[in-house]
């Protein structure tokens, strides 16, 4: 079922218009499975791909592509997370995610004039948003859009962070415990690297599915 948000259809039509205004190509779409179909038709089937990767992301988990890019033999899917690696092996496979011809991830927000705001830890997913992938592609719910960058790094800090470090059991930050953001010095710390996107260069080269769905953190 739909989840709710109180996002109305104006501020999606005027996202959609600065986004586009900002050279991303967009597709705006009613679910996951929307998404999907998207995907595989409208990008995926429409240029060669050798090879394909990810930036961590709840929505682009939650459309199911990547088992399925998983089982194609026609593309290699360098894999940046998994349990079967080591810390080591991630690492250096996130390097090499950099070269992909596709790069999928989420955003942590995205503002009604067009930006993409995104936190990082590591830095390998907004790295790959911003330099290195041929095409990257963007999953996210329109439950992430804001009104300006401060209100969208305020959202990434005091909500997305905090939920987004309780997915993370290896490592230790105090907002697991608190479920608010402390500013930490936690070695752990998920907070490093902050990316504001403001326009897709080469023109097109970022793609925004935006999706009609509370999606993400
Ligand atoms: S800065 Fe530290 S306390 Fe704040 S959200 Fe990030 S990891 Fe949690």
């Amino acid at each position: 079922m739909k989840k709710r948000t109180n996002i109305t259809n104006d501020i999606i039509k005027t996202t959609i218009g600065a986004l586009k205004n900002n050279e991303f190509e967009v597709w705006y779409v009613e679910n996951c499975y929307q998404a999907e179909e998207v995907f595989w038709k409208e990008i995926f089937a429409k240029e060669e791909h050798s090879t394909v990767s990810w930036g961590d992301s709840l929505t682009l988990h939650a459309t199911g592509i990547l088992p399925k890019l998983k089982d194609r033999d026609d593309v290699q899917l360098i894999e940046t997370f998994g349990e079967h690696f080591t810390r080591e092996e991630k690492m250096i496979n996130r390097k090499k995610a950099l070269l992909s011809d596709l790069f999928l991830t989420g955003s942590n927000a995205v503002t009604s004039n067009g930006q993409l705001i995104n936190l990082d830890m590591v830095g390998n997913r907004v790295g790959g948003i911003t330099y290195g992938p041929e095409k990257v592609v963007i999953f996210v719910g329109v439950n992430k859009i804001v009104e300006s960058i401060d209100e969208g790094m305020k959202r990434v800090k005091e909500i997305a962070a905090p939920l987004n470090a309780k997915r993370h059991s290896e490592f230790k930050m105090p907002c697991q415990v608190t479920g608010q953001c402390m500013d930490c010095n936690s070695p752990d710390r998920i907070c490093n690297v902050w990316t504001i996107t403001e326009k897709a260069y080469p023109k097109g080269r970022i793609k925004v599915i935006l999706i009609d769905e509370a999606l993400g953190l």
